[in-house]
């Protein structure tokens, strides 16, 4: 599998319950004073605010080259379904895509792979990126189950997306043992789990494999996001506390310089 161009970094900031939108709009304005002009980054940069202040930053943002994405997305167009929001009221705001699976909502909301499974097609149907993230717990790494989890979670939440458009997937593992506990994955660790989901991949289709981005996620900050983002499988990351400082997030983008 040879790495493909079209594989440029993706950074993206997850906001998690964060941000009033004055909050949201004091960030934008602070990011992208601190970013550098858009031919000169290395990565793309996207951030991921609550429902709320979605709007804000995308007309804060607007021809600034920072994408917007949700936190969340429901399959379903309109119905019986309180508190959810569709692909096409995201849309209609000018969002790029959504991240979907987060183990924050796998393990609080009970998101499960069989919903993935109707909203990552769903995403994909209304034009949006989905951020598909899968990861193992901290028992399932020490019992070596890591690789039947990611199987598991990886091949179902596929299951419904044609072969021609997996590539249009982002894909980020985050280890839950990892995430917003400061033990971030050694390089090794995210290369060894991100190296074998690109193989999942590839049981689908060498070329999409080739294609698809998959990044990693979990405790990166400024000064350990350069080893992780140095991994020939690793093509960005999904950050959550560290985004939440615009010049994390500027220094994480730097970090993904080649
Ligand atoms: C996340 O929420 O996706 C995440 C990776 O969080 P943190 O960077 O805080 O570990």
């Amino acid at each position: 599998m040879t790495p493909d161009a079209a594989r440029r970094p993706l950074i993206a900031g997850n906001w998690k319950l964060w941000g009033t939108r004055a909050q949201a709009r004091d960030y934008c304005e602070r990011l992208t004073s601190l970013l550098p002009p858009e031919a000169e980054r290395h990565a793309e940069i996207g951030i991921c605010p609550v429902f709320t202040a979605l709007e804000v930053c995308v007309e804060a943002l607007d021809g600034a080259g920072v994408a917007v994405f949700a936190q969340n997305m429901h399959h379903e167009e309109t119905g019986a379904f309180t508190g959810e929001v569709s692909a096409s009221m995201l849309t209609e705001v000018g969002v790029r895509g959504a991240v979907l699976g987060h183990s924050e909502r796998r393990g609080y909301n009970c998101e499960s792979d069989r919903a993935l499974q109707e909203k990552v097609p769903a995403a994909l149907a209304a034009g949006l990126v989905p951020i598909l993230c899968v990861g193992e717990s901290e028992e399932e790494r020490e019992r070596d189950e890591t690789r039947r989890k990611l199987r598991t979670q990886v091949r179902e939440a596929l299951e419904n997306v044609a072969d021609d458009r997996l590539a249009e997937v982002v894909i980020a593992y985050e280890p839950i043992w990892a995430i917003g506990t400061g033990k971030v994955a050694t390089p090794e660790i995210a290369q060894d789990a991100i190296g074998f989901i690109r193989a999942l991949v590839a049981d689908r289709s060498e070329d999409a494999a080739g294609e698809t981005r998959i990044l990693y996620g979990g405790s990166v900050k400024p000064d350990n996001a350069a080893e992780i983002l140095a991994q020939p499988d690793v093509d960005g990351a999904l950050v959550g506390g560290a985004s939440l400082d615009p010049k994390g997030l500027t220094e994480i983008v730097a970090a993904a310089a080649p």
